[in-house]
């Protein structure tokens, strides 16, 4: 048992102490890691010489222990590496040292060849770009192996940053080879990430909708941190600025981060009265990380990179909880948003495990960040627009059911106003109705005022004004005007014999018998009061009216009266004046005129028609 013990322990002390085997070249080697050949030893606090370094003892030494990669993770104090390279060739081989990792800060290259220090190199982002003896966005050093012989490289590394030192022998032929599909490669992702950039920066502006802003600044934030993690910016956007170069990882992964979080809570409307918890937690994250990126304009980057990659890496996983959450609560775009979220976290979580020496350093885990966010990118944009059709679908739905809703309430108004105004055509022929029929009362009542009630004849007010008129007619066009007053006789006496009835009968007959001589339309007979009548002629001269006066009185004189089964005759008298107005109130002295010739035609006997004289003269005409 204590045999096998200090056997283990021997075997593990010697491999401890097993120096790595050189890489021995030969002309079909095209790519060659130089990982399993290097050895390590860490420098401690003090700095040494590269002469110092050379007289260490091989067990000083700790070969790297694994085979595809040297990754130490983050460390304080400055490590210094040697690989050995045999050249057995009998020609000189020419070669380029690929050390793929940009953003170390230092990197001093020693060649040892024969126990003479020959050429070095100073490397390391705290150099100016265009100092590098190759310039390309990883460190490159032309190196050449004379035949049949051994160059032992001591390389002096001191960073801030994760110590990763993936070196690659190249023969230079097969490094430009490679290096065309790598930066063409490199020119998509850009290319895609740029395009969308514009594209959702345009559809903000053309929609104003913020998550595209937020959409914007996180895939602006997170190319330029690959890009400033790749060596790409350093190259081409900032070669001169060393102390930018390493502060732009902290600050844009931040930038990241924050806008992410930004982006993800609208995308998912994950807000506080929904999920306040998550919402709050989100809001955290996002605060700490704007912070962050402020603070990486000043702090520096040792201090700032290990709690930046923890907040990233909490970053990363809360997003997935929201997509995951709002994925469980229904919502679609939670589902192209857990997509997406993947790609980008299978890329994020490979970088990060790869920065903390869990997973190799390889093309793939250094890309793998690249092509999940371009997918991630791309699938994200399409979300976005497809829920701003969605959203633009909702809006032109509520559009339209709120035009057929004013059509609605518009047919109904319409509606109301049809019946409103149906039921005021009603109203108004109704009293229109109304109206007629009291026209028509107040015509019959206006008749009725007019008319004798016992004759049917006009009546004494209605002559009244009849007889001005046509006074005032007669005196504008300058006509003759003639008027006869036909008064019964001994009527009194009639009354006395007979009674009032028959008086009244015969009354309706004398009414009788001068309404059947008054012919013309513009003539007027009226019962002037008692047994006395009035005939108006207009336009009518003397003889004319004598002679009406005439076939009146003898009409009356020649018609038989039944009273009972007696015949009664019974005769009149009648005053006539024919006159041509001189003044259009005549009306009086006509009128007092035939009275005049009246009590001339009584006077004279009765039954006689008596005229006043038209000249003036006083003198009366009997016929
Ligand atoms: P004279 O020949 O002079 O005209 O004599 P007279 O009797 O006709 O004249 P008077 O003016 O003195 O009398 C008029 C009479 O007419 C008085 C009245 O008895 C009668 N009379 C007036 N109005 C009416 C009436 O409406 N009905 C009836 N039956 N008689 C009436
Ligand atoms: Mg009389
Ligand atoms: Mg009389």
């Amino acid at each position: 048992m204590m045999r096998w013990l200090i056997l283990a322990f021997l075997y593990l002390a010697f491999s401890m102490q097993v120096v790595a085997d050189p890489l021995i070249l030969s002309p079909f080697t095209q790519k060659e890691s130089l990982a399993p050949h290097t050895d390590y030893w860490a420098e401690g606090s003090d700095e040494i010489t590269l002469q110092e370094v050379l007289q260490l003892q091989d067990s000083a030494w700790t070969s790297n222990p694994r085979e595809d990669d040297i990754n130490l993770g983050y460390q304080d104090n400055a490590y210094w590496f040697r690989v050995t390279v045999e050249n057995p060739q009998l020609i000189t081989m020419n070669n380029l040292l690929e050390i793929a990792y940009p953003v170390l800060d230092h990197v001093d290259i020693y060649r040892v060849s024969a126990g003479q220090v020959g050429q070095s190199w100073s490397l390391g982002d705290k150099q100016p770009f265009y100092a590098r003896p190759v310039q390309h966005r990883n460190f490159l050093v032309p190196m050449s192996f004379p035949p049949q012989g051994e160059v032992t490289l001591y390389l002096r590394v001191d960073t801030a940053s994760s110590l990763q030192l993936p070196m690659t022998l190249w023969e230079r032929e097969a490094f430009f080879a490679l290096e065309q599909p790598r930066l063409l490669l490199e020119g998509i992702y850009y290319g895609i990430i740029l395009v969308m950039v514009l594209y959702n920066l345009f559809v903000f502006l053309a929609v104003g909708e913020r998550s595209f802003l937020y959409y914007v600044g996180y895939i602006t934030a997170m190319p330029l941190f690959l890009a400033s993690l790749h060596g790409m910016a350093f190259q081409y956007l900032w070669p001169e600025a060393t102390w930018w170069n390493d502060q732009a990882i902290i600050f844009f992964l931040n930038l990241t981060v924050a806008f992410g979080g930004i982006f993800a809570m609208r995308f998912l409307t994950v807000l506080p009265h929904v999920h306040p918890r998550l919402a709050w937690a989100t809001v955290v994250v996002v605060a700490l990380s704007g912070l962050f990126a402020l603070a990486a304009l000043i702090v520096p980057y040792s201090v700032m990179i290990l709690p930046t990659i923890v907040l990233a890496a909490i970053g990363c996983t809360g997003m997935l909880v929201l997509g995951t959450v709002r994925w469980l609560k229904k919502d679609i775009a939670a589902r192209y948003f857990g997509v997406a979220w993947f790609f980008m976290l299978f890329g994020g979580i490979l970088l990060a495990l790869n920065k903390f020496t869990v997973l190799p350093h390889n093309l793939f885990t250094e890309n793998a960040t690249q092509v999940g966010s371009a997918l991630g990118v791309i699938l994200l944009s399409i979300a976005l627009a497809d829920r701003l059709n969605k959203e633009k679908r909702r809006a032109f739905e509520a559009q339209e059911q709120l035009y057929r809703e004013e059509r609605k309430a518009r047919l109904a108004q319409e509606k109301s106003l049809q019946v409103q105004q149906e039921a005021n055509a009603l109203l108004e022929e109704r009293v229109q109705e109304r109206t007629r029929d009291l026209e028509n009362l107040n015509e019959q009542l206006m008749e009725l005022s007019a008319t004798d009630a016992l004759t049917g004849l006009k009546n004494r007010g209605h002559f009244d004004r009849a007889f001005q008129s046509a006074c005032v007619r007669a005196y504008r066009f300058g006509q003759p005007l003639s008027l006869m007053i036909v008064d019964i006789d001994h009527f009194k006496q009639f009354n006395d014999t007979y009674g009032h009835l028959v008086g009244d009968d015969c009354l309706q007959m004398v009414a009788q018998g001068i309404r059947q001589f008054v012919t013309r339309p513009q003539d007027l007979a009226a019962r002037y009061g008692g047994e006395e009548f009035v005939v108006v002629l207009p336009d009518t001269p003397e003889d004319g009216a004598v002679r009406v006066a005439e076939k009146i009185r003898e009409s009356i004189e020649t018609t038989d009266f039944q009273v009972s089964d007696d015949l009664i005759r019974l005769t009149v008298s009648v005053g006539v004046c024919t006159l041509v107005p001189n003044r259009a109130d005549a009306a009086k002295q006509i009128f007092r005129q035939a009275d005049e010739a009246l009590y001339e035609a009584k006077g004279s006997g009765r039954n006689k028609v008596s005229v006043f004289d038209a000249n003036g003269s006083a003198q009366l005409h009997l016929v």
